[in-house]
């Protein structure tokens, strides 16, 4: 196992290179030195099988850990049957693909809140229940849920309600995207003590051994009064949140998470640019 890190989707430069087929992605992120691969179903579970396939045997062959961002859509809180019948399906059809695709884990947004928070919430759970059965009687209960903390504060998706989403069974862990937490809690990671929290509660909630294979989403982030804007890249240095404090947590914690880059356009780059941090503090600290 260990720590891994690699993007969400395609960078702008593996394009540049003239790559076309994302069955590509796994030869290059390991050529770059990565180890994980998002692959984002943002608007719609669409892959043919042939590469569904392909990905999984170039994803071996390379040691690239392949999960999925479920579809945007999905809102287990919705009100209208049909809604919360087209997320089920959604999430449903991102296990199948996964499965194809020798996925380990399947993000998903759990929804939005914009009435009673509490409410929205028992929804949410009820649902998600619903989609854990099926996906066991679909014989795809081996895949990871990941139920994603989000950025605007009128998502569901505080740290505390995806860790009680993820409380329903103990297969699931929480995607903790720290830079939705930063935008919605308007700029909250300042210090390490303010990511200490954030692991603290997790294992007081999940346990330490949940605790330590966390899903992470990371970025630097805009934020307003409302949360989240817009996600930007390391070198967009006028926007927080730093890895460094939280690199150091990992490491000093034999964490071993699976730490996505969200960066715009140069995910990839970012996501050894995080790896290299991660190094780096691990150095400093170890020779102390
Ligand atoms: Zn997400």
């Amino acid at each position: 196992m260990g720590i891994k890190f690699g993007p969400s989707g395609i960078s702008q430069s593996f394009y540049d290179e003239g790559h076309k087929s994302s069955a590509e992605m796994p030869e290059w992120l390991h050529k770059m030195g990565l180890e994980a691969y998002e692959y984002s179903f943002s608007r719609g579970v669409r892959i043919s099988e042939k590469l569904a396939l392909q990905l999984k045997e170039n994803a071996e062959k390379f040691n690239i850990t392949i999960t999925i961002h479920a579809p945007y859509y999905i809102n287990l809180a919705a009100a209208e049957e049909e809604k919360i019948k087209n997320s089920k399906r959604y999430i449903i059809e991102s296990l199948t693909a996964g499965n194809l695709m020798g996925a380990k884990r399947v993000t998903f947004h759990p929804g939005s809140a914009s009435l009673d928070r509490r409410e929205a919430l028992d929804r949410a759970k009820r649902v998600l229940k619903e989609v854990i059965k099926e996906a066991d009687d679909l014989g795809l209960g081996h895949i990871t849920l990941c139920p994603e903390t989000m950025g605007k504060k009128n998502q569901l998706g505080t740290l505390e309600e995806v860790l009680e989403l993820c409380q329903l069974d103990e297969r699931l862990l929480p995607t903790v995207d720290f830079a939705h937490l930063h935008a919605r809690d308007n700029g909250r990671f300042k210090s390490i003590e303010d990511y200490e929290e954030v692991l603290n509660t997790i294992e007081k909630y999940l346990g330490k051994d949940r605790a330590k294979v966390i899903h992470v989403h990371f970025s630097r982030i805009e934020f307003t009064e409302q949360g989240e804007k817009k996600h930007w890249t390391l070198l967009d240095k006028e926007y927080g949140p730093e890895f460094e404090p939280l690199a150091q947590l990992f490491y000093e914690r034999n964490m071993e998470p699976i730490v996505i880059c969200e960066s715009r356009e140069r995910m990839a780059e970012d996501a050894l640019e995080l790896k290299r941090i991660y190094q780096e503090v691990a150095k400093r600290v170890s020779k102390t």
